[in-house]
């Protein structure tokens, strides 16, 4: 049967997801997974899901909630296996939100779970090639298309299907699939989001970052390359390379804000590519002043460098509340602006009579910053010089990052000094793109730039519509 599914307006940005797999037999992988989830939890956190692979079936247990609240001892008992893939997600609220949850779990000619982070561009037309093939779904995400392709294929076995499916994807997908034949890892061929290999002992397993190695014990080994797919099993690694990308393209946002900063990115480590931006921020764009703030934590190793480069003393001018969900991936402007207030709290006795420097990684809708700005001045400071250790955004991303849309970005249809009036602050400068580039030790050719510069990597420039189009075609098998 099939029914018609509420559509809610998008607001916010979203589906910042994040990925885990382990194929270790003699291991609690479950838990393993649960302690790798923890460690991605600022890539989603309205819902998490594990799904283990025991004795030829698969085990699923997906919620909405933090992973932490999700999973509890006697659900992670419950899921034995010598497999698993988890998934943190970031999404909208609403009434298909759980059924939006990860890992999807299909079992239509092979049984499957499967976890993605990304954003298909051609979803619009593989769901409907799937419907007309009589294939239902019960969710809106462009993930379960994914699912929906290698579970209704007919190879006899899920690694040819799968290797069958990548060519068809367009856009970005960074996905892990688990069946009772094995585990497997693949990347889009522009490689627009992180997947990373670890060795835990003698078996293998596969993050969006590396962070998720380090709190199990696991050690990095490389990257997924681009168009690669990778089987975790029995006797070890597979890989092939299964589509060859003309243009790689990396998210250089990643480098900036999305990882961890205790996450290797092609190579680096975040902290330090974030400190270097701040370095170069400084010799963009220097200023006279008494003391150099971060807006924690974001803009803590941006501002550690501005400080470094400076010579000026850097404080804590501003207290985060940590157990506040960071505002970037709230959906709504109201709800972001009554948490603020939540989130930080000014030093009087700190910023008083000082001509301050605000460090940050970034700024999209400006409500945080322009609150920040006011909160400082209304505890003495004297200036507030803002600095970004990024260029302006001005366009939306279309590869799984949703960025509010083009109207609601400050830096849209503005200067820097218009922008500057906007939030109130003294000065504003942002980091160069090619100070950027210089700080990640990286060349355009190989990344996306395109929320900073318009200039999108891949063809088709129409995913956004095609990962909303799902929810406004509205149509999920109930
Ligand atoms: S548009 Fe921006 S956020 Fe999206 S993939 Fe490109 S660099 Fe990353």
């Amino acid at each position: 049967m099939t029914s018609t599914n509420p559509i809610l307006p998008r607001e916010g940005p979203r589906d910042e997801c994040g990925v885990f797999g382990v194929y270790a037999p003699e291991s609690d992988v479950a838990r393993l997974t649960y302690f790798a989830l923890y460690a991605l939890q600022h890539r989603g956190q309205e819902s998490a899901g594990i799904a283990t692979v025991d004795g030829g079936e698969i085990v699923a247990t997906r919620e909405l909630g933090l992973v932490a609240q999700v999973f509890d001892e006697p659900k992670l008992r419950a899921l034995p296996g010598t497999m698993a893939i988890g998934h943190v997600r970031y999404s909208t609220t609403g009434s298909s939100a759980w059924e939006n949850a990860q890992p999807i779990h299909r079992s239509d000619r092979h049984n499957v779970a499967l976890a993605h982070n990304g954003n298909l561009i051609n979803a619009v037309e593989l769901h409907a090639e799937l419907r007309e093939r009589g294939v239902g779904f019960r969710s809106t995400s462009d993930s379960e298309i994914i699912a929906a392709l290698i579970s209704t294929h007919e190879a006899d076995r899920v690694e040819d299907a799968i290797e069958d499916v990548i060519p068809r994807l367009e856009g970005a997908f960074s996905t892990v699939v688990m069946s009772p034949e094995g585990l497997f890892g693949f990347r889009d061929g522009a490689g627009l989001r992180p997947l990373a290999l670890g060795r835990l002992g003698d078996r293998y397993c596969i993050a969006s970052e590396s962070c998720a190695f380090d709190i199990i014990g696991a050690e990095l080994m490389r990257e997924v390359q681009p168009g690669e797919l990778v089987g975790l099993g029995e006797r070890g690694i597979r890989t092939s390379q299964v589509v060859e990308s003309e243009r790689q393209a990396f998210c250089v946002f990643e480098h900036i804000y999305f990882a961890r900063p205790d996450s290797q990115l092609e190579g680096r480590l975040t902290q330090l590519s974030r400190r270097k931006m701040g370095e170069i921020l400084w010799r963009e764009a220097p200023v006279e002043a008494d003391l150099i703030i971060a807006v924690p934590d974001s803009g803590n190793p941006a501002a550690n460098g501005y400080a470094q480069a400076s010579g000026i003393a850097k404080d804590d001018g501003l207290i985060k509340n940590r157990y506040v969900a960071r505002t970037f991936i709230q959906p709504g402007q109201e709800l972001r602006r009554h948490g603020l207030r939540m989130k930080f709290n000014p030093l009087p006795e700190i910023v008083g009579g000082k001509r301050i420097v605000v460090v940050d990684d970034s700024i999209v809708r400006g409500n945080t910053t322009r609150q920040i700005i006011g909160m400082l001045r209304d505890a003495g400071a004297n200036e507030v010089h803002l600095r970004i250790s990024a260029p302006p955004i001005r366009h939306p991303c279309h590869y799984g990052i949703d960025m509010s849309t083009r109207q609601e970005m400050i830096a849209h249809d503005r200067s820097v000094e218009e922008v500057a009036r906007e939030l109130g602050a003294d000065s504003l400068a942002y980091l160069s793109l090619r100070g950027l580039y210089e700080a990640i030790g990286a060349d355009r050719s190989t990344h996306c730039d395109a929320c900073f510069t318009g200039d999108y990597p891949l063809e088709r420039t129409d995913g956004a519509r095609g990962k909303f189009a799902l929810e406004e075609l509205a149509v999920v098998q109930s």
